[in-house]
């Protein structure tokens, strides 16, 4: 278990740049402002990303880095609105309604993803909620056979209810992810289908019972500086850190509401997930979708910067796969290690 400096003095409220206080070690705080988390976030790159890799070696001595597989076990057909969203029904994506997976090829593809070094198995539904029945059944059972593969399995189906919290628990869910996506502030104009409490409470079912929780969001929204940072406060002062982070930036799909966004900068990407690692140091922070978009060396700053996961498509998953043996590849140059499967659990706070 990683030790925590929780005693060390806390900073200021409101601290602009040039009074933020040396970062001497981790510190976990859940009463972060919007206004210090800016400050972090505005400061010059290379001395955001110097707090952060050393809050980063203060909790993650080791310094490995954990590869995640996503694999869609229902594709398409949402009835969600989120603009970025390629799979919500609504917008005229090319993506075709598929049906849930069965379980026997979802273990399938996890054995692949095993066999190819990833250590947690991620398996995503287009609903938006789960709906007890056989099809929660399977997922259910999915959970169970990724478990003993002797992976850690993940689950994202949307709203949960409390009750279906505790059976994914009981089949021995390891983490459930559940983005806020993005600020508060800025959350109506991307989804007017559920609110950000809707979004808060399923988190509170998970932390209830017992299950990691995942959630981050996404950048290049059209939000803010102010709506980032207050998307990491929402997080970071939740009444325990999420045990996982994904930060992701948007790839813009061609049909949906957000398709003309421009691409966030790579120097954005690095500064949302320096700022993520200072504000959150024992939670997992995932280089999560657009890194397709991003150079190696921005790929490695993010690395430096704190990012401890990368998550691997599911195209992982076929076998004729360019991108995986391509980050393969940059893992191997850079000396970077991968988490061993069922060897070294995470550390988390
Ligand atoms: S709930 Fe998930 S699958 Fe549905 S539209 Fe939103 S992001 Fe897409």
């Amino acid at each position: 278990m990683a030790t925590l400096e929780t005693d060390s003095p806390k900073p200021p409220k409101s601290p602009t740049p040039a009074t933020l206080p040396e970062t001497p070690a981790a510190v976990l705080r859940h009463d972060w402002t919007v206004a210090e988390v800016k400050a972090l976030y505005e400061l010059p790159l290379l001395d955001l990303v110097y707090r952060a890799q050393t809050v980063h070696r203060a909790v993650w001595k080791d310094n490995k880095v954990q590869l995640c597989s996503l694999l869609s076990i229902k594709t398409g057909g949402c009835p969600e609105d989120c603009a970025y969203c390629p799979q919500a029904a609504r917008y005229d994506t090319g993506v075709k309604a598929e049906k849930l997976m069965q379980v026997d090829a979802v273990l399938a593809d996890a054995q692949k993803a095993r066999a190819a070094g990833a250590t947690r198995f991620c398996m995503g539904a287009a609903w938006r909620e789960v709906k007890d029945g056989p099809q929660f059944d399977s997922v259910l059972e999915m959970v169970r056979g990724v478990k003993a593969l002797g992976m850690e399995a993940c689950c994202t189906l949307g709203m949960l209810s409390e009750s279906q919290a505790r059976r994914l628990k009981a089949a021995g869910l390891d983490a459930y992810n559940h983005n806020l996506d993005t600020g508060e502030s800025h959350y109506g104009d991307i989804i007017s289908t559920r609110t950000y409490q809707d979004r808060l409470r399923t988190l509170g079912f998970v932390r209830d019972a017992g299950i990691e929780v995942c959630s981050g969001g996404i950048i290049g929204l059209g939000e803010t500086v102010e709506q980032r940072c207050e998307m990491l406060v929402t997080l970071a002062n939740q009444p325990k850190h999420p045990e996982s982070v994904p930060v992701n930036a948007l790839v813009a799909v061609e049909g949906t509401p957000l398709e003309q966004q421009r691409q966030v900068d790579f120097t954005e990407m690095v500064r949302m997930i320096a700022t993520a690692r200072i504000v959150m140091p024992a939670s997992m922070v995932r280089l999560s979708a657009g890194r397709l978009q991003m150079s190696e060396e921005a790929q490695l700053l993010c690395m430096m910067a704190g990012a401890n996961s990368l998550f691997f498509g599911e195209k992982l998953l076929t076998t004729a796969n360019p991108e995986f043996g391509s980050d393969m590849a940059l893992l191997e140059k850079a000396g970077v290690k991968p988490l061993e499967p069922a060897v070294d659990k995470p550390v988390a706070q």
